[in-house]
């Protein structure tokens, strides 16, 4: 967590094996708070920087049939650098019933997706403050350029994938992918449904027809990526974690447990070379669930969401099995600052997609790279990862484009000192959040020549530069054994 004497300012977490000593890392830290304060450029509506959130307790209701869900939340936060005369969540069209700031009833208006809250006396700069929120109603997607996001009533269920703005659907939130904050969840549901979030599940209790569920989640989380899925699942364990291995489970429809146990197969061995090139796994488990109706498989913290069309039987997409194991260290523990970063989540799970079929037998990164920039070639050239526009933040251009880069990055750096970089990355902004020239900056330190040339082509320019090229593969054997230092 940031520390509290930050304001609201996005400083990043502590890094115990940050190279380059303090006085790099203080510059890169600056980096980070220069660039991430003020509203999100793509999503103004969103968030509200004049405050931050460490902690939601979430105590849900859900009733499937009807699709009616009742919540309180209990909100812990710091007040910014300024006294705090009002301020605003994030929260679609419910019933808003009582809004308290440290037990006082406070003012509020709720208009448009904005719920305005004004305490009876300002909080004090850099004051910690209790927000407590009753709503109630029939959750639905919020609307956006790519269809609906966030809560979605299934035909027998619920699923919650919100990137980038779909979380206030169903509970009020800081809506900025930057203000990361831990989660107690408890939902009470019909008892025939299980409930998965990212998280631990700490309790499960029956009364009469009913179950509560109650997940934590401890690490620092982006409201965006707080993931959920009410239906009927049958859960199985995939692989042994072994002692201080990371529990690896599997909620799926039971028609579906046959392909979903060849499609994800291999997924401990993912998780094994992702912990080897990027460092310790940065969460305490990881889910994934396969439900019936989704088009893409979509990231939440600690947990994964695939639909019953990404298991064939035949791996048929475990690049995506892999792309969205790889959004837990980017993406997820290493946030963005703002949305014009994404290429920082995406363009690494573009990545680890082809690090995976490299050292599985697969085409090599090389092979894929080419690949990539022929179909970057024949598409217009009009996008900058460094700021691809709202429109284009999930483009396909981005993805390829990001994963080139991240290709150029390890021709100019080779093999050894591009993954100390990653490492150092993943390590040094753990739990934080981040900006290209953040990213800039960090990998500068591990070049014996100046990246600048690199970065312009690839990141500010948009005209497309030729093919790195690099013969090495990663080692078929791990040179740098993966410490698990994390408790399990
Ligand atoms: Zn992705």
């Amino acid at each position: 967590m940031a520390p509290l004497s930050a304001g609201h300012s996005e400083s990043v977490s502590e890094a115990p094996t940050a190279p380059g000593g303090s006085a790099a890392q203080g510059a890169e830290t600056a980096v980070a708070v220069q660039h991430s304060v003020g509203p999100d450029p793509y999503f103004p509506a969103n968030g509200d920087a004049r405050y931050r959130v460490h902690r939601y307790e979430l105590t849900l209701d859900y009733r499937p049939g009807p699709n009616r869900l009742a919540g309180a939340a209990r909100i812990n936060a710091i007040a910014g650098r300024s006294p705090l005369a009002e301020f605003q969540l994030n929260l679609a069209d419910f019933k808003v019933g009582r809004v308290r700031i440290d037990g006082r009833q406070a003012h509020y208006t709720h208009r448009g997706g904005r719920l305005r809250v004004r305490p009876a006396k300002p909080v004090r700069p850099g004051a910690a403050f209790t927000v407590e929120v009753h709503w109630a109603g029939n959750p639905k997607p919020v609307s956006s350029p790519w269809g609906g996001l966030g809560w979605e009533e299934l035909e027998d269920g619920a699923l919650v994938a919100s990137q980038p703005i779909g979380a206030p659907s169903w509970y009020p939130c800081n809506d900025r992918p930057a203000d990361k904050a831990s989660y107690q969840i408890s939902i009470t549901t019909p008892s025939a449904y299980a409930v998965v979030a990212g998280g631990r599940l700490l309790t499960r209790t029956t009364k009469a027809s009913t179950t509560t569920w109650v997940y934590e989640q401890a690490a620092p989380t982006s409201s965006y990526l707080v993931g959920l899925a009410i239906g009927k699942y049958e859960t199985v364990l995939l692989g042994d974690p072994g002692p201080g291995g990371v529990p690896q489970h599997g909620h799926i429809p039971a028609h579906l447990l046959p392909r979903f146990s060849r499609d994800f197969a291999r997924q401990p061995q993912m998780m094994e070379l992702f912990q080897e090139l990027f460092g310790p796994y940065p969460f305490d488990e990881y889910a994934v669930v396969v439900t019936e109706e989704l088009d893409v498989p979509v990231e939440a913290q600690g947990l994964s969401l695939f639909g019953a069309n990404h298991v064939d039987g035949a791996r048929g997409s475990e690049r995506l099995v892999a792309h969205e194991l790889a959004h837990q260290w980017f993406g997820n523990s290493v946030s963005i600052a703002d949305w014009r970063h994404i290429w920082l989540n995406e363009g690494f799970a573009k990545y680890a997609e082809w690090l995976w079929s490299e050292r599985s037998g697969g085409r090599t990164a090389q092979q894929l790279a080419a690949a990539a920039h022929r179909l970057v070639a024949s598409m217009p050239k009009d996008l900058r990862l460094a700021d691809p526009g709202r429109k284009s933040m999930f483009d396909d251009r981005l993805y390829e484009r990001g994963g080139l880069t991240l290709h150029a990055l390890r021709c100019a750096l080779g093999d050894d000192a591009f993954f100390r970089m990653l490492r150092g990355w993943v390590a040094l902004h753990r739990g934080g959040a981040v900006t290209t020239a953040t990213f800039a900056a960090h990998a500068a330190r591990y070049a014996s020549e100046p990246l600048d040339d690199v970065f312009n082509a690839w990141v500010h320019g948009t005209r497309l530069p030729p093919l790195p090229r690099q013969e090495s593969r990663i080692p078929e054997r791990p040179t740098h054994p993966p410490t698990n230092a994390e408790p399990a």
